[in-house]
């Protein structure tokens, strides 16, 4: 065999260009460039087999004349469709044509992708009004299309790789939630079961303020347990998608200071500045809403002690926009972009007891009204989330 230097260069251009770049698209740009010294064409296309058989377009190139490509494949689809049917190339050369144009003289040749022995779809060139394909016009196709294969591949582990991160990541979440969930229910379990027993020793008496004074605590305890257990029914249904909303019109501003009036009779010494200017009625379901403004409390009263809150409404021509803030000690600007993921709690807080859902609940709640929520925070300065809800949401 006799192989002649610029072939060689050739390949290893090919070669090089499949296995250097991290982006698969910019590979395949890269090699597609390769060929066009010596094999011309007007436009490229490369479609993938979806899992239910079907062709999807997830590459196109326009080389040729000012055509647009991603608005102008439909040329491709017939032939692609007809190479992964008959999974073999095909060389077409255009029939008679009422046109007079370039454009109603296609030259395509279609190739099939393998990938690890699997049809995973097909490569189509075009050459609009010609000249015909040469014999190593032909060849040069097939090994571009075996490189955009190995491409695909490529492409295929590296979503795989990616998808696996993230399914770690979600049991890692999952182990740290059994881990806190079994200290959330053992603590109030503990009390409860602690000043029960207290109760019932038959060596001591208890004067009757003791005795309510062990019984709120038990009380407290229990509601305690309750809401715990809620939550983590309430998370795994948003989930699921499989909890109802009621949406009915309803005031934020009501809600809120109802809300507010609510947890005073906890917390009667936190102080909540509210600043609520013309605020019309929106769709909303109210029980979902009073939650995620219960769930904000909960945490400024738990992450910013002592520090007051201030919320305020203002409207947009669509939405209302609604910030909850706290004058505690922020959150780093690391942990921001995880703080609404079912189970994250930022790190090195040992002392503050919660699961990670509460944040979690929020946001799909304000997702199921069509809205949407973030936190901005500045340390030693303090915390503010956002909350935009669409003033009539299209449901
Ligand atoms: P749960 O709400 O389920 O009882 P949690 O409070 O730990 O548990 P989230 O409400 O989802 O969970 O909050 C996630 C994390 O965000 C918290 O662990 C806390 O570290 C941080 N965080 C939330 N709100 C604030 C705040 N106002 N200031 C500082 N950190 C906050
Ligand atoms: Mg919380």
């Amino acid at each position: 065999m006799s192989v002649d230097p610029q072939t060689l260069d050739y390949l290893y251009t090919i070669l090089q260009a499949v296995n250097a770049k991290a982006d698969w698209k910019a590979a395949l740009d890269t090699l597609l460039a390769s060929l066009r010294e010596e094999f011309v064409y007007d436009n490229v296309a490369l479609y993938l087999l979806d899992s239910s058989g079907g062709l999807d377009i997830v590459y196109a190139r326009a080389v040729g004349r000012g055509k647009h490509a991603e608005a102008d494949v439909s040329w491709g689809e017939g032939i692609a469709v007809e190479v992964v049917t008959n999974r073999e190339m095909i060389v077409r050369e255009p029939g008679p044509s009422s046109r007079t144009d370039r454009l109603g003289f296609p030259y395509l040749i279609g190739l099939p992708l393998f990938t690890a022995g699997r049809l995973s779809g097909a490569l189509v060139f075009v050459r609009f009004g010609g000249p015909a394909y040469t014999t190593v016009h032909v060849r040069m196709a097939a090994l571009i299309a075996t490189a955009a294969a190995s491409l695909l591949a490529a492409k295929a582990l590296q979503e795989a790789r990616a998808n696996l991160e993230s399914v770690q990541k979600q049991m890692r979440l999952q182990d740290d939630f059994v881990s806190t969930i079994s200290h959330e229910l053992r603590t109030p379990l503990g009390f409860i079961k602690g000043y029960s027993t207290s109760l019932l020793r038959e060596d001591t008496k208890w004067d009757e303020k003791t005795q309510r004074e062990f019984l709120a605590i038990i009380d407290d305890e229990a509601d305690r347990l309750t809401r715990l257990i809620e939550n983590m029914l309430e998370s795994a249904r948003l989930q699921t998608k499989t909890l109802q909303f009621k949406f009915q019109p309803l005031r934020l501003d009501a809600l809120i200071r109802d809300v507010t009036t609510r947890l005073r009779t906890h917390h009667g010494d936190l102080q909540v500045n509210l600043d609520f200017e013309n605020v019309p009625p929106i769709l909303g379901d109210g029980v979902r809403l009073a939650q995620v403004f219960e769930n904000l409390f909960s945490n400024a009263v738990k992450y910013a002690p002592d520090s007051p809150v201030s919320i305020s409404i203002r409207r947009t021509a669509r939405t209302l926009k609604v910030t909850f803030s706290d004058r505690g000690p922020g959150i780093p600007e690391d942990y921001l972009p995880f703080l609404f993921e079912r189970f994250y709690r930022v790190p090195g807080q040992a002392t503050v007891t919660g699961t990670g859902l509460g944040l979690y609940i929020c946001k799909q709640i304000i997702l199921a009204h069509h809205g949407k929520i973030w936190a901005e925070s500045v340390l030693d300065e303090g915390t503010t989330f956002f909350i935009e809800l669409p003033i009539e949401p299209a449901l």
